[in-house]
């Protein structure tokens, strides 16, 4: 069936314009023309009037945990069954494709959730956004995702515990064998763990490059989780796709980035929601105290990051406390706080994800034979702000309209 979307103001992501009534057509669930309204036939399509709207390509957010909903504290990670955290992820990919979320990076979950989530996707059994997953990360003993403090116990949970290098590519080879798109690395300590600073580096230069150099073998793409500057400066040489947070970086890691093509999704978000519930919000003191330091310095940072043209990526840490799923375009305000234009936070949220995902041949803008991925929202975010971004009103996922 011919779909006619008929687009009062279009963002298409391809480049930072804005075009006026164009009309998006739709064929099954592809985008197959792109053309003003004037000379687009309409006969024997199902016309949808967008004429109102501010019309751009689906989002993506490129850092985000389905198995987790924004609880306080990690326990209920550590004490649900993965069946059971499964049963729930499925209504939180749900929360997000509503909100405008039609793509979505998996930075790592228990039990091969997020594997699991996008198979049920992909198979039409629950709706949700499309899914790159990393499935079990990668860490080092007592770092962030090393999660229980009993010696008795050598297993882990929430990512590989790794000793060697061969070690790290037997993990990561095994997240690979499970389905997973990219592997994800533990560069250094984190904030919602126990018992590491997130300033320290934790895997090393050599084992991040093994993990990477399996990645590439496998054509598939890599993140790090890192704040601190010798963690990030690790991995960037290491050749990882991304680095994720970098709210501790200096400005070497600034111009290694640029350097070296490194993305960086910033995720304001997650360390600003946790200093703004803080302890009376049930978070535990040093985590609060830890994403406090993290915060600190990360608006300056991002700002000589746009300056100095780093590649930044749209991502939110949704999962982390008082993040829930459906709830992360608040990012959107904080970047425009931390002064990255409007146009670069649309496209970071768009064809930015969509090549640091290597998946920006089908989706990421509005051009003919992409998936047909097309959200809407009331006003203009390039004329009121990121407000606009709030309140998505529209949204079709693979030519489907789920909303609107
Ligand atoms: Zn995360």
């Amino acid at each position: 069936m011919k779909k006619v979307l008929k687009c009062g103001t279009l963002f298409t992501a391809v480049d930072e314009k804005v075009q006026k009534d164009v009309a998006v057509v739709v064929e099954d669930n592809k985008i197959v023309k792109v053309a003003p309204v004037a000379e687009v036939d309409t006969k024997d399509a199902e016309v949808v009037d967008l004429s109102d709207k501010f019309v751009m390509p689906g989002l993506i957010d490129g850092h985000m945990h389905i198995g987790m909903n924004g609880s306080p504290t990690m326990d209920a990670v550590y004490r649900e069954l993965d069946t059971y955290v499964s049963l729930k992820a499925v209504n939180y990919a749900k929360a997000d494709l509503l909100a405008g979320f039609t793509t979505v990076r998996c930075e790592g979950d228990v039990g091969f959730v997020d594997i699991s989530v996008r198979q049920a996707i992909e198979e039409g059994l629950y709706i949700g956004p499309r899914m790159q997953c990393s499935g079990l990360p990668v860490a080092a003993t007592g770092g962030h995702g090393d999660h229980h403090f009993k010696p008795g116990i050598t297993g882990n949970y929430f990512g590989t515990i790794c000793h060697t290098l061969d070690e790290v590519r037997e993990a990561t080879r095994f997240t690979f064998k499970y389905g997973a798109d990219q592997v994800k690395l533990m560069a250094t300590g984190g904030v919602m763990s126990d018992a590491d600073e997130p300033g320290a580096a934790d895997m090393t230069y050599d084992e991040m490059r093994v993990a990477c150099e399996i990645a590439q073998m496998h054509g598939k793409t890599s993140s790090a989780h890192a704040h601190g500057a010798a963690g990030i400066k690790n991995a960037i040489r290491a050749g990882i796709t991304s680095i994720e947070h970098g709210m501790l970086m200096d400005d070497e890691c600034i111009d290694m980035m640029v350097e070296h093509g490194t993305y960086l999704v910033p995720t304001i978000i997650a360390a600003y929601r946790i200093v703004e519930r803080g302890v009376a919000g049930g978070i535990p003191a040093d985590n609060v105290r830890k994403a406090e330091l993290c915060l600190k310095n990360h608006y300056d940072n991002l700002k000589k990051c746009v300056k100095k043209g780093v590649k930044i990526a749209f991502g939110t840490d949704t999962g982390t406390p008082y993040s829930p799923h459906g709830e992360q375009k608040f990012e959107f305000i904080l970047m425009e706080e931390a002064g990255i234009p409007a146009a670069q936070i649309l496209q970071s949220a768009t064809i930015v994800c969509a090549e640091m995902m290597k998946r920006d041949k089908t989706v990421g803008s509005i051009e003919e034979g992409k998936f047909a991925d097309i959200v809407a929202f009331d006003a203009n975010p390039m004329e009121v702000g990121m407000k606009a971004m709030l309140d998505c009103t529209f949204v079709m996922k693979d030519g489907v309209v789920y909303k609107g």
